[in-house]
C-alpha cells in the first residue's frame, strides 16, 4: 500500500480490526520509509460498476473517490474518518441496490450531497459550491437561500423529534 506522504510502497500493518458495522476491515499502517501513519479499509465490492461522466466517457466506479471528495468537503469539520466511511458505504449500498451497473456522475454527486446534508451543513455547502460550478454570486445567493430553508426544515424536524421523545417518556 503506497504511503500517502512519501509514496513509498513499503508499509507495515500495526493493527487490523473490523469496523463497527462489520462491512470492512480497518488497518492501521506505518510507512517503513518515513514513519507516516495512515489507515486503510478493505471491503467487498459486489459488482463492477461504471460511471458515465458528463462528457460521455466511462470510468470504473471508484468508491475511494467518494470518500476523498467527502473528506475534502469536511476538512477541519468535526466529522471523523469512520463516519465518512459509513456514509460512503451507504452511498455504495444505495447504488448497488438499484441493480444497475452504470451510473451517471451526477447521480453519484446527488447521493454525496444528500449524505453531506445529513452529516454537516458546512461540508455540504463546500461540496455543492465546487460541484455545481457557480458562475456568479447570484447563483450562490440562490443556493444559500435553499440551504437556509433546509436548515429551517431540519430544526423543525429536530424540535418535533424532541417533542415525541418527551411525549413517550
Ligand atoms: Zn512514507
Amino acid at each position: 500500500m503506497r504511503c500517502p506522504f512519501c509514496q513509498s510502497d513499503d508499509s507495515q500493518v500495526k493493527d487490523s480490526r473490523p469496523t463497527e458495522d462489520n462491512s470492512s476491515i480497518r488497518r492501521r499502517r506505518v510507512c517503513s520509509a518515513c514513519g507516516g501513519r495512515f489507515t486503510t479499509f478493505e471491503r467487498i465490492q459486489l459488482r463492477d460498476m461504471l460511471v458515465i461522466k458528463s462528457d460521455g466517457k466511462q470510468q470504473a466506479f471508484d468508491r475511494d473517490k467518494i470518500t476523498r471528495s467527502m473528506s475534502i468537503a469536511l476538512r477541519k469539520r468535526p466529522i471523523d474518518m469512520e463516519t465518512i466511511e459509513k456514509a460512503t458505504n451507504g452511498i455504495v449500498r444505495q447504488l448497488e441496490s438499484t441493480g444497475e451497473s452504470e451510473f451517471s456522475a451526477s447521480e453519484i454527486g446527488d447521493l454525496v450531497m444528500q449524505a453531506l446534508v445529513e452529516l454537516d451543513i458546512v461540508g455540504y455547502i463546500r461540496y455543492v459550491s465546487v460541484y455545481k460550478d457557480f458562475r456568479n454570486p447570484e447563483d450562490f445567493d440562490a443556493f444559500l437561500e435553499e440551504v437556509r430553508e433546509l436548515q429551517k426544515e431540519q430544526t423543525h424536524k429536530d424540535a418535533q423529534k424532541k417533542k415525541s421523545i418527551k411525549a413517550a417518556a
